[in-house]
């Protein structure tokens, strides 16, 4: 039987619906949660990527700041640009959008960013507070694929999970919040011998390594679940053929549009998984979900509110 596939566009959808809940409740209170968002240069990608984050606060109804420093910026002026929106009582939220010019000491301005608006989780007291599982701004994108797994059912307690990639953004902080919901897990890096093995035994497996293909279907267990938050812009057309065989309606638009996005996970192991998330369509739509998220929870926790019971935004 061919996977369930995962799409992230309803799950979304729904944790739409509990923040425009939510950001009710806050307007009658006077209160608009709003998110800075910073974009350094002119990075094609990232003016994609920042334009949909724009559209999503304005979707929700919340403010938004765009700022657009050119790419010659030094760390110093971009250091006092970050300080400047610290001290901005509508800005609830910061983000600087990586990654940045090499001129830029990256660390520096990440712990620059007031913790308490850091809505991307990228902050040394985030993340420490993460690993001793207590109240903080956590990673996106890891937090959104919780929000497939738990709003899809998939059991994570007691699952042996194995998360590919240990980045500080997506690889960590999702192998801490599968620890946090009693899965055991395994990190899988390019140094891994046999990643395959470990694979195998997964009930559970999170590509993030930005590796097209990575993971075949003879890397899955059959009715595991797969979560694939890889995202790569392909233009090879061996690559596609080999990646959309089977999928003669992609390999059309590829051929068509010399390009696609694609994931870590050949779309074969469709075949095998249990549940499978697409790319695109899975992983990407929670993790700017989980950005307003965490925009309407700075937002809260900065007044010394509570949340409501049902929302994404108490995690
Ligand atoms: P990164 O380059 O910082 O980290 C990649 C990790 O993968 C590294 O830890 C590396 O050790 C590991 N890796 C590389 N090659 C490997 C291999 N052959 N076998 C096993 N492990 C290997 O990347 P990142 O920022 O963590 O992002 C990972 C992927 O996720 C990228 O494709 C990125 O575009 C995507 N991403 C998607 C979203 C989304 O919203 N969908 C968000 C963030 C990142």
């Amino acid at each position: 039987m061919p996977a369930q596939i995962l799409n992230g566009n309803p799950i979304r959808d729904q944790i739409y619906a509990e923040l425009g809940q939510e950001i009710g409740e806050l307007a009658a209170m006077g209160v608009r949660p709003g998110l800075a968002a910073v974009l350094v240069g002119d990075d094609p990608a990232s003016k994609i990527y920042v334009r949909s984050k724009i559209a999503a606060c304005e979707q929700l109804g919340l403010g938004s700041v765009h700022l657009t420093p050119p790419a010659n910026t030094s760390t110093a002026e971009l250091l006092a640009i970050v300080r400047e929106l610290n001290s901005r009582d509508d800005v609830d939220g910061i983000l600087v959008q990586l990654p940045l010019p090499l001129q830029i000491e990256t660390k520096k301005i990440l712990e620059a960013v007031d913790p308490a608006k850091d809505v991307d989780g990228f902050h040394p007291m985030n993340i420490g507070k993460l690993i001793e599982e207590r109240p903080s701004m956590v990673a996106c994108t890891p937090l959104g694929v919780m929000e497939i797994l738990r709003r899809n059912g998939i059991r994570v307690e007691g699952a042996d999970a194995v998360v590919v990639g240990r980045s500080n953004i997506v690889g960590k902080p999702m192998a801490l919040l599968l620890m946090h919901a009693d899965a055991t897990v395994t990190v899988c890096h390019s140094k891994t011998r046999s990643l395959r093995q470990f694979a195998r035994g997964a009930d559970i497996v999170i590509a993030a390594a930005g590796h097209p293909a990575l993971i075949t279907r003879d890397d899955i267990r059959p009715g595991a679940t797969v979560i694939d938050v890889g995202t790569t812009r392909i233009t090879d057309p061996l690559l596609a053929e080999k990646l959309f065989a089977k999928l003669p309606e992609r390999l059309e638009k590829f051929r068509k549009n010399g390009t696609a996005v694609v994931g870590d996970v050949h779309p074969d192991v469709a075949e095998v998984a249990g549940a499978m998330t697409p790319v695109p369509g899975g992983v990407g739509p929670l993790t700017i979900a989980m950005l307003m998220s965490n925009t309407v929870k700075a937002a809260r926790l900065r007044r010394g509110l509570r949340a409501p019971e049902t929302t994404a935004s108490r995690r």
